[in-house]
């Protein structure tokens, strides 16, 4: 009936849901009725975890759903989703003036020219051979070749629990949404079940720790700061110890930020990685960069950059509401191929959305052709 109970041994069994009920259980049973570490019998164990495991997945699938919602509304009003909207929609000619039209488009929307360059020459020759019957067919091969290009760094971030605390340092220029992605991701570990700890290192502007201390005490997240002008490597330190000795499955450190063209403070950056290093060898975990999606071409400098100083592993972009022209991703997907864990649509807690790049695509292309 319990098919995991089968498998594993009860003490191999942790989730997240059974242990915070199990203190409770536990005190109103006797102890001499629970040999096996908690008042729980293995089918209420079991059960307890199947429920967790069941709602997670529900909560997952609703999530996607909203997410493509979301990304359809937002950046359906971005300058590609437009501009490619503009030109199917004309009725046009399947000739060397669209793809030239196709070119502009893309180049206009960040998508950097050497991925277009690319993107569009493909197109070029298939189209001479006459592989396209129709505008359609050119249409759905746009589809499948941006999807190509970000398919490949779609991969979700996902905790291990191998690394207890799973250490994530945000990274980034001043304003791109760093602190406020760390509130989003926080809740977002909550939900999943995952004990977790804040770091307060941007200890450079006066509002910083105080930010990220009364977003802690709202949703009753530990937050570990010294004063302002505390040296970051040491609070970042200091967190991980923290976090360690007190079991927390996950800690996410925040940081000032820097402009990648200021050399002391990129090193600085390094500083607080080794540090981390020193506390557990195989941290952090996870070096995510908050890029702003509303940056342009400049985007491919700063990663450059932060990628160099601190081995970048995943990012996250912001801003892709508002002003942002939409086409910076497939930019950075195609130099880099560093994954893409979320997307910013917005300054709500539920705007930071997994990046699914199928949504993403048919968000920035028509559905139909024709008027
Ligand atoms: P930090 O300096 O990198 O820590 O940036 P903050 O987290 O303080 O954010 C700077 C501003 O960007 C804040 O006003 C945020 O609300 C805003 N912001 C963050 N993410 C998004 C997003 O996805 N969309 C929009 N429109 N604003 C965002
Ligand atoms: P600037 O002096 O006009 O370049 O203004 P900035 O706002 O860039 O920085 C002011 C000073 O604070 C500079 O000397 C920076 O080196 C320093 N600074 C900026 N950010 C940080 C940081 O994250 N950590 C530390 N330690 N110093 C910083
Ligand atoms: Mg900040």
């Amino acid at each position: 009936m319990f098919e995991f109970l089968k498998k594993k041994p009860v003490a191999a069994i942790t989730p997240k849901a059974a242990v915070a009920n199990t203190d409770e259980h536990a005190k109103a049973d006797s102890p001499a009725e629970a040999p096996a570490r908690s008042g729980w019998s293995p089918d209420d164990l079991a059960q307890a975890f199947t429920d967790f495991q069941v709602e997670k997945a529900a909560r997952a699938e609703a999530e996607k759903a909203q997410a493509r919602e979301a990304m359809r509304e937002t950046l359906g009003s971005s300058l590609l989703a437009r501009s490619l909207g503009g030109l199917f929609s004309g009725n046009p000619r399947l000739d060397d003036d669209l793809l030239d039209e196709i070119e502009t488009a893309l180049i206009s929307a960040d998508v950097g020219v050497s991925a277009t360059t690319d993107l569009v020459g493909k197109l070029r020759k298939r189209m001479k051979v006459r592989e396209f019957p129709d505008v359609a067919a050119l249409h759905q091969a746009l589809r499948a070749d941006l999807l190509a290009i970000l398919a490949p760094i779609a991969k979700p971030l996902a905790i291990d629990p191998e690394h207890k605390p799973f250490v994530i340092l945000t990274v980034g220029v001043n304003g791109v949404g760093k602190t406020t992605t760390i509130g989003k991701l926080a809740r977002r570990f909550q939900l999943d079940g995952h004990s977790l700890m804040l770091a307060a290192g941007d200890t450079f502007r006066a509002a910083a720790v105080e930010q990220l201390k009364i977003w802690g005490e709202r949703n009753n997240v530990v937050v570990i700061a010294q004063g302002q002008n505390a040296d970051a490597a040491s609070v970042t330190f200091d967190a991980l110890q923290a976090a360690k000795s007190r079991g927390f499955d996950v800690l996410i450190a925040d940081t000032a930020g820097r402009l990648h063209t200021q050399v002391g403070l990129m090193a600085e950056l390094g500083k607080i990685r080794r540090v981390l290093g020193k506390v557990d060898e195989t941290a952090p975990h996870e070096v995510l960069m908050v890029i702003d999606g509303t940056t342009g071409q400049n985007a491919l400098s700063q990663l450059r950059a932060f990628h160099q100083a601190v081995n970048v592993t995943g990012l996250v972009v912001t801003k892709l509401d508002g002003s942002a022209k939409g086409g910076v991703l497939f930019a950075l997907a195609r130099e880099f191929a560093i994954p893409i864990r979320f997307i910013g649509l917005g300054e709500k807690l539920e705007d930071l959305r997994v990046f699914d790049p199928e949504a993403f695509v048919d968000a920035l292309l028509p559905d139909t052709l024709g008027a």
